[in-house]
């Protein structure tokens, strides 16, 4: 199962009353009954013999020690792209979603538009510890809570960046500014992460 932001997965008996966001439910013999409710339908459930027919597709997990600056600063050589969408795409780093990623390109300084190849190796180390800060945080907050489906716990009461567009920044006082990048709204400082 993916829930992807918006799923929810309950074990409850059998005879429990069904929500109207359930989407798949699987009763087992003890009487209990999995629900996996999801009100925006961006979860995902696989059924398959062997799970690496669904995770041979996804890229490094951030939090694994198969994630490493030098593998990242790679990734951005090789791959030419603009920053923030390459950060996006699952294929390369999997679990790395539109909010962290616009706070960990805040703490290390980038600019969402910034060509990967232009990256620095200096600047990759950055990156790198800002992504698994945000992450650790993220997790150590129990996730943020963005609205009435988005609800986890106080992520979002640290947000620098994201959601924040006209306050001011926490380093130099310059409105936040959002632009669209790869389809993605995307929240930065002008001034700390200058367009190179
Ligand atoms: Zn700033």
């Amino acid at each position: 199962m993916h829930l992807r932001m918006s799923g929810d997965v309950l074990v409850l008996p059998s005879d429990a009353p069904r929500s109207h966001h359930l989407r798949f439910a699987l009763t087992f013999a003890n009487q209990t009954t999995l629900h996996f409710q999801d009100a925006r339908k961006f979860g995902r459930l696989y059924w398959v013999a062997d799970p690496q027919q669904v995770f041979a597709s996804l890229g490094a997990e951030p939090l694994t020690l198969a994630f490493t600056p030098v593998w990242l600063y790679r990734q951005l050589q090789h791959r030419r792209r603009t920053l923030k969408p390459l950060l996006l795409d699952q294929h390369i780093i999997a679990g790395l979603g539109n909010i962290y990623t616009d706070e960990a390109l805040y703490l290390a300084g980038l600019h969402p538009l910034q060509n990967s190849q232009q990256v620095t190796l200096l600047q990759a180390y950055r990156l790198w510890v800002a992504i698994r800060s945000v992450l650790k945080a993220g997790i150590a907050n129990n996730g943020a809570s963005i609205d009435w489906v988005y609800r986890g716990g106080g992520q979002q009461q640290h947000f620098n960046v994201y959601g924040r567009t006209g306050q001011a920044c926490p380093k130099c006082q310059t409105s936040i500014e959002r632009r669209i990048v790869g389809q993605r709204s995307s929240h930065f400082c002008p001034v700390c992460q200058p367009l190179r």
